[in-house]
């Protein structure tokens, strides 16, 4: 028995091989002795219509409940019992035929290696679309003082840059100008296509004054990468009011996730946040006041 997928590599939902998770279990037992757990993989991957999406892991770690913004400390005790909620460092890929976009870079600590794990060398990388600003966005840009993705352009808020050349890590623009250019300036304007036609930016500045998302369309199918919009899941699906000392204008920010968490759940979109555990997506679900996220899988 021959199989060249590497499953123990990839965690791929939906299953397009097998048509159930337990028949792949079952598959993943027989062939490796275990279930590959999510945290082993670091990759994982959907269709949406035609085109592919990936979430590449770079870190694992937990949220402080005590970063969030909310005088309801009886909220932050019922949701994260411990003081402390699971959470992730995610980059996102998509892809449609050869043309391969990253949506943010992380600090860029195991990107290559994983695109290289996908059979997409950096070089192939011609677009890179930044939520926004911060270190853990757009550290990996940069690798040993050169540019990390040789023939990628830079896309941005024109807001955003501005706050980036007056922010702690103005520097790192610097360098990315000197290397890369001049970035590509984007408007959100969800009729106007980016980059590939199933792709546009939406506006949901409050967690920095350019944050933007990312909308991906394919026969029917639709998911939308939300940045830093949310960073604590177990508190802020239940609670989009409670905002985040991260966000540069908090109010702002609460405004725009509880909007767009009621659309996403709304019209049946996947949703994807760069900071929640991984794979990072799931379908966002009314539930009372509040959301929940239920899982991508079948
Ligand atoms: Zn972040």
């Amino acid at each position: 028995m021959v199989f060249f997928v590497p499953f123990h590599l990839i965690f791929e939902v939906p299953m397009k091989i097998f048509h159930s998770i337990p028949l792949f279990l079952l598959f993943a037992v027989y062939a490796f002795g275990q279930i590959p757990s999510e945290s082993d993989t670091g990759i994982f991957h959907l269709k949406i219509g035609e085109v592919d999406f990936y979430t590449l892991q770079e870190t694992a770690s937990t949220m402080r409940s005590d970063l969030m913004i909310t005088d309801d400390k009886e909220a932050l005790e019922r949701l994260a019992p411990t003081g402390q909620s699971p959470s992730s460092l995610n980059v996102f890929v998509v892809k449609k035929g050869s043309d391969v976009v990253l949506i943010d870079t992380a600090f860029g600590r195991k990107t290559a290696e994983q695109l290289q794990t996908l059979g997409i060398r950096p070089e192939e990388v011609k677009n890179i679309l930044l939520t926004h600003s911060h270190g853990d966005h757009v550290g990996g840009l940069i690798k040993d003082g050169e540019k990390a993705f040789l023939n990628a352009a830079i896309w941005l808020d024109a807001r955003e840059l501005d706050c980036w050349k007056a922010a702690r890590n103005r520097d790192l623009l610097e360098q990315c100008l000197k290397l890369y250019g001049e970035p590509k300036i984007l408007t959100p304007d969800e009729k106007t296509p980016l980059v590939f036609p199933e792709m546009v930016a939406v506006d949901l500045a409050g967690h920095t004054p350019g944050h933007l998302g990312f909308l991906i369309a394919s026969e029917e199918n639709k998911l939308i990468v939300v940045g830093d919009m949310l960073h604590n899941g177990s508190i802020q699906f239940p609670r989009p009011d409670i905002s985040i000392q991260y966000d540069s204008d908090p109010k702002k920010a609460a405004e725009v996730r509880q909007k767009t968490m009621k659309r996403t759940a709304e019209e049946n979109w996947l949703f994807a946040a760069i900071h929640l555990p991984f794979p990072g997506v799931g379908y966002v679900k009314a539930n009372g006041d509040g959301f929940r996220l239920e899982s991508s899988g079948q």
